[in-house]
């Protein structure tokens, strides 16, 4: 039996709720929640589709993910009946979709579908403000045929939409908590979790380094052209680095002006070569800041991860070597330090 095709008995869909609730309690990736709350919302009320849409307040933008391959839909905050619900922070119930204003006809026309009811609902975060909205398209009926969306849909659907609002919201908390502001780079927080997730599980069998680096005479820059000027260079810095890394590697902001890579599947000369690459980058590239060309160089430190020690002895280790090229001129590579140093 294809459970989507029919109305559900009460047992049925509180089976379906648990098995939701179990499932996202589980689940740890935003877009696997995602798409389960969007199933689930889907399933209460019986509808052939459905989407979560979140506001973007910053760039005035709402987005969603499309189901099938996660890419994000971005669409500016006013448009649509999404756009509605969430500015007026309300409801909306349209079962004469072709005959509404807000209702944009395009995809359908472009795609051939026809969305015949659609029901929009706000979604907020814990203080009542709105943070996206739900959105359920075509009501099917126990027949599988279209049918209008009704007030027992609307309190359906607002079991779904609940949830969504509080597991985006420490979704959002958490993103904040582990991201570096002003670079935009995950920061201390960031890596620790990153490192449980991506470094521990592969040094059982595969090689993987860090790098960390410092800029040098950064107060300098500060002093003579100010923090804003500063604050360029370390954008600066954070998006060459982000250029250079590899899709798999993770570079973080560990505290003011020093960032740490973390490389698998990198030896220690793997990893010392391309600290040496980013070292020559930086010193060869300019910061644009106002009127200003910034130049800073850099220092590393490299070590190998080693899977017997924990994330802030390897960093530790990496550190020392840092701590080495600071006293040894700046400006250079270290991955071993000298016996009789
Ligand atoms: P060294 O070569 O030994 O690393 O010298 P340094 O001047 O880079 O190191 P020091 O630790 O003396 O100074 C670091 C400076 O970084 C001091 C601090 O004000 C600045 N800093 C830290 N975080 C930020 C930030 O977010 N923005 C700006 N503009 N400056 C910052
Ligand atoms: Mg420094
Ligand atoms: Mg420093």
């Amino acid at each position: 039996m294809d459970i989507n095709k029919k109305t559900l008995s009460s047992d049925e869909l509180l089976e379906k709720i648990f098995y939701y609730m179990e499932r996202l309690f589980e689940e740890k990736e935003l877009s696997a929640t995602l798409n389960l709350l969007t199933d689930l919302g889907k399933t209460l009320v019986n509808s052939d589709r459905a989407s979560f849409w979140f506001w973007d307040t910053k760039k005035h933008e709402i987005w969603t993910l499309a189901a099938l391959d996660i890419s994000k839909i971005t669409i500016p905050e006013n448009t649509g009946l999404v756009g509605a619900a969430i500015m007026n922070n309300e409801l909306l119930v349209i079962n004469d979709p072709y005959n509404d204003p807000r209702f944009n006809s395009d995809v359908d026309k472009s795609s051939g579908y026809v969305t015949k009811s659609i029901l929009t609902v706000p979604v907020t975060n814990s203080e009542g403000k709105v943070i996206g909205a739900y959105q359920a398209i075509n009501k099917l009926d126990d027949m599988g045929n279209d049918a209008p969306f009704t007030d027992a849909d609307i309190k359906r659907i607002k079991l779904a939409t609940a949830f969504c609002g509080r597991t985006l919201e420490s979704h959002l908390l958490y993103s904040e908590a582990t991201e570096d502001q002003l670079t935009g780079l995950k920061n201390r927080r960031g890596l620790y979790s990153h490192y449980e997730k991506f470094i521990v599980p592969i040094l059982a069998n595969k090689k993987a380094s860090i790098i960390i680096c410092d800029i040098d005479h950064f107060k300098r820059v500060n002093d003579t052209w100010g923090h804003n000027a500063g604050d360029a260079v370390l954008k600066h810095v954070a998006n060459t680095y982000l250029s250079l890394v590899g899709i798999d590697d993770g570079i973080f902001r560990w505290g003011g002006e020093e960032f740490i890579m973390l490389l698998p599947g990198k030896d220690m000369m793997q990893a010392s070569e391309f600290a040496e690459k980013c070292r020559q980058t930086i010193e060869a590239s300019v910061c644009h800041f106002e009127d200003l060309d910034i130049k800073v160089t850099m220092s590393f430190g490299v070590s190998e991860l080693d899977a017997g020690l924990t994330t802030s002895e390897n960093v530790q280790s990496a550190d020392e070597k840092l701590y080495y090229a600071k006293s040894h001129g700046r400006n250079r590579v270290i991955h071993t330090i000298p016996e009789n140093e």
